[in-house]
């Protein structure tokens, strides 16, 4: 029998099991048809990522599933990959150009793709390695990469395919525009920030010189590309104005007063100005009343040419400028203050610009209704429920998707233009000649696709698609997918319309959404606000099992968790616990080394205590196997937590010491080893580490906790007679403990205990559990009795049980009126400072005009000493007093 240290270090015994594990294979699955296969590929990490504590609970969760399936028997397969990440990854090589003075146009395209390369293989593989410090069973041989030659295949294929299809179109289309990236990014990377502002409100002459109409705006820069002024046509104050042309101020350009629905009369004045190449809505309008488009702001965040004397400045330079002619020509009426919510770069903090361009599209009505079909069909199910319903909002009002970015990095796509006839080409191969005219003068698209437009192809990529692999049709569908709420849009959606599309299936049966990690306080965690918590320093300080069951533990359906440091510092002393167990129970197996069958379990010795242990035992099996089945992992996790610490630990073990000592000793060393064993394979998925190191010093079969079967409920062993006597039996313990306490008998001290009950079956019950009693209760004569005894005022202290009394003689134990005498004086200072407070507390002046908190604290003191009184009188009346 190994001896287990004194201490436990997690730190030592993490790192020796990883890699024993992976020496051995066992997170790498293979395809086999004569076993059933399950498989999950992960939501790939940025290659920019370092792990997180959103991760840290996403990955965590991935493992407890998989070691789970796996020692349930199931062909696991975990695949693991990154994701390049386009604007993410760009932007750090980016900066650390920026550090050597250096623009990526410096370099020139080919030779910043190989800076981006190298600063991949040199800091690409963070995550993975924190990952792995995690514990992460994920089958790393066979790692992806969103870039890697089989997936920019598949990415050409998908992309070449629905070319051909003709669902990708070239459109023109105001787009939030970066102007830091240099990119073009979806609705869903920008974050919108409430900033305090200002609406100016500006006079626009008519040309016939009737007056003008006044519009408000909180862009003033975008005026010089207004193309009309727009009202409500409901609108009865602009009626008269519908048709007229007015002089835009600066540009002096003769523009339309045009009347649209879209208009909200009660914004400022109720007729806007309208920007048809820098506003989505304006956009709209424009193209209703056939408007012409001026981009007054370029790429750069700087005016254009077609901003008259103003190019060339910055947008807000340009703004200050504007709004100080305004107010010298006498166009400004005036400034209000003004708070609005104003789009940011999700990755950089720029504030957005939207902008007109051209961009190539995904045309989506045909590709969503399969997808909402497979969800409302129940083939794909929302884990919890109510994410069905945002999914499928979100689909059925789908927009077209703009999948080019004018990036560098990423998925380049695959269309040549044909500069002579203007012939888009889509193809996996370089194309030379256009296919409709025969000329050389072809050039491919400069922009790169949207990141995600590679991730929705991440459940069959990685399994070989577009080959038909033997990974392919045995893994595929996965099982469940799991992730973050944020991303059911920009990934989970597009996931399923791509596989039902090129594959004609689901890409998995589940989705589950996991909790989102917010600190104490309920606020979100950010690095930059300094409200997170670092899961790596967490590792450190406390090790991966304490972090894992942390996580675990408060990963209920979907609520937000609150987190911080403390938590996982209470993780690690349920870790010492386990820890202190399993010592006391290998101690005692020291002659149980070889296949010696002293230590079983001996079925005619099985008393109440054992009977009891395993019923627990099997019903926490039950528990477990359903919590991690339906994805209610923290009932799982606190259902073994309060198994081990309050039943195993407090009650079982320590009836078991005595036993030790008796003939009973094989078999008492049969249960405890059964439990335990039966135990930490349980904990396993949770806490892998700790799990393995205890049982492989425990007598056990096989190579590892890893690959030993997951333990099934017997349901045989599940006795609720048997429990509820335990709990008879333990409320027993309990009640005499507390009267011990209340009459302040010092903890080494035996003591004589009556147990009396009228029913038969109790004190049957108490006689068998007596020894037990005994030995928890420090017991000197315990005696069972149908009556209570005669017995002269002050001579017991009684407690009140169901269907049973417990009552403790005091002679001997304690000086009757010595006792009496020191409660009567405590009562009496008790009763001073009692009615101090009462007295200030039914003062009204002190009540309306003191701070509340000490008003406050003047109650809680109150309802101490209240509290204090009942147990001191109720200590007296024990006594006779
Ligand atoms: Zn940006
Ligand atoms: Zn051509």
């Amino acid at each position: 029998m190994e001896k287990l240290p004194k201490v436990y270090d997690p730190f030592q015994v993490e790192d020796k099991w990883y890699n024993y594990w992976l020496e051995k294979g066992y997170f790498h699955a293979e395809v086999d048809r004569s076993r059933e296969g399950y498989c999950i590929t992960i939501p790939p990490p940025n290659v920019t990522g370092s792990l997180h504590i959103g991760h840290a609970l996403c990955y965590t969760i991935h493992d407890v599933i998989a070691r789970w399936q796996r020692m349930r028997g199931l062909n696991t397969l975990i695949l693991p990959g990154t994701d390049h990440a386009g604007i993410a990854t760009q932007n750090k090589v980016e900066q650390q150009l920026a550090e050597e003075g250096l623009t990526r146009f410096d370099l020139g395209r080919e030779k910043f793709l190989e800076r981006v390369w190298q600063w991949k293989e040199h800091y690409g593989g963070t995550i993975i390695k924190q990952l792995k410090r995690l514990g992460c069973s994920f089958d790393w041989e066979r790692e992806r990469f969103t870039m890697d030659e089989g997936y920019a295949n598949a990415v050409l294929e998908a992309f070449v395919q629905m070319f051909n299809k003709g669902y990708i179109y070239r459109g023109a289309r105001v787009v939030n525009w970066c102007p830091r990236c240099h990119t073009g990014i979806s609705d869903l990377e920008v974050e919108y920030e409430e900033q305090h502002s200002y609406l100016w409100f500006i006079k626009y002459p008519f040309a016939d010189g009737s007056g003008y109409v006044e519009v408000a705006t909180t862009r003033p820069e975008t005026m010089l590309g207004d193309t009309a002024v727009a009202v409500n046509p409901e609108d009865k104050r602009y009626m008269e104005y519908i048709g007229k042309t007015a002089i835009l101020p600066i540009m002096e350009r003769e523009i339309p007063i045009v009347d649209d629905s879209f208009v909200d009369p009660s914004f400022g004045t109720g007729a806007v100005k309208v920007t048809p190449a820098h506003d989505p809505n304006d956009y709209e309008i424009g193209q209703r009343h056939n408007l012409p488009q001026i981009i007054v702001i370029g790429p750069e965040g700087k005016m254009t040419d077609e901003a008259g004397k103003y190019a060339g400045l910055d947008r807000y330079e340009a703004r200050k400028k504007i709004v100080e002619e305004l107010k010298e020509k006498g166009l400004l009426s005036k400034i209000e203050d003004y708070t609005h919510s104003v789009g940011t770069c999700s990755r950089c903090d720029t504030v957005i610009e939207p902008l007109l361009s051209e961009q190539w599209f995904v045309e989506m009505k045909k590709l969503a209704q399969p997808a909402i079909d497979a969800v409302k069909e129940n083939k794909v199910r929302f884990i919890p429920d109510r994410y069905t319903r945002i999914y499928l909002d979100w689909m059925e009002n789908i927009k077209d998707w703009c999948i080019s970015r004018q990036l560098w990095w990423g998925h380049r796509i695959p269309i040549w233009k044909c500069l002579d006839c203007g012939e888009y080409t889509a193809s996996k191969t370089v194309v030379e000649t256009c296919g409709k005219c025969g000329s050389k003068n072809v050039e491919q698209d400069p922009d790169v696709l949207d990141t995600w437009f590679s991730s929705a192809l991440w459940p069959f990529a990685t399994l070989g698609w577009p080959e038909d692999t033997p990974e392919l049709s045995y893994f595929y569908p996965t099982d469940v997918l799991i992730t973050a709420r944020d991303i059911i849009y920009l990934w989970v959606a597009r996931m399923i319309f791509q596989s039902l599309e090129f594959l004609n299936e689901i890409p998995f049966f589940d989705v589950y959404i996991y909790a989102t990690v917010l600190n104490e306080e309920g606020r979100r965690m950010s690095k930059s606000l300094g409200t997170g918590v670092d899961p790596l320093d967490l590792i450190e300080r406390f090790g991966s099992d304490a972090l894992r069951y942390a996580l675990i533990q408060q990963a209920g359906m979907g609520q937000d968790m609150r987190f911080s440091d403390s938590r996982v510092e209470n993780t690690r002393n349920f870790g010492n616990k386990i820890w202190n167990i399993s010592r006391f129970v290998l101690m005692n197996l020291k002659e149980c080394d070889t296949q010696d069958t002293q230590c079983t379990i001996d079925q005619s010795k099985l008393n109440l205590e054992d009977k009891w242990i395993l019923s627990r035992l099997n019903k926490v099996i039950q528990t477990v196997n359903n919590g991690l089945g339906k994805y209610d992992m923290d009932d799982a996790a606190r259902s073994l937590y309060e198994f081990l610490w309050s039943e195993f630990a407090d009650w079982y073990v320590e009836l078991a010491k005595p036993r030790l000592r008796t003939d009973e000793r094989g078999h008492v060393q049969g249960m405890l080893r059964h439990v335990l064993e039966t135990s930490m394979r349980l904990l396993h998925p949770i806490m892998p580490f700790i799990t393995e190191e205890i049982w492989q010093a425990l007598p056990h079969e096989g190579e590892s906790i890893m690959v030993a079967p997951f333990p099934e409920a017997d349901e045989s062993l599940i006795d609720e007679a048997v429990e509820s006597q335990m709990g008879a039996v333990m409320e027993a313990v309990r009640l005499v403990r507390n009267l011990r306490a209340e009459v302040n008998v010092t903890p080494g001290k035996r003591v004589n205990v009556v147990i009396v009950s009228e029913t038969s079956e109790m004190r049957e019950l108490f006689s068998t559990g007596a020894e037990g009693i005994k030995s928890l209760a420090r017991v000197e004569k315990l005696e069972i009795a149908s009556k209570a005894p005669e017995a002269a005022k002050g001579q017991y202290v009684a407690s009140h049980g169901v269907g049973f009394d417990v009552l403790i003689p005091v002679a001997g134990l304690v000086d009757v009126d010595k006792e009496l005498a020191r409660i009567d004086s405590e009562l009496a200072s008790i009763n001073k400072e009692l009615a101090r407070v009462t007295g200030k507390l039914s003062n009204e002046q002190f009540t309306s005009k003191a701070p509340a908190e000490i008003v406050e604290k003047e109650r809680r003191i109150q309802s101490e000493l209240l509290d204090k009184k009942t147990k001191l009188e109720e200590r007296k009346k024990a006594l006779g007093g």
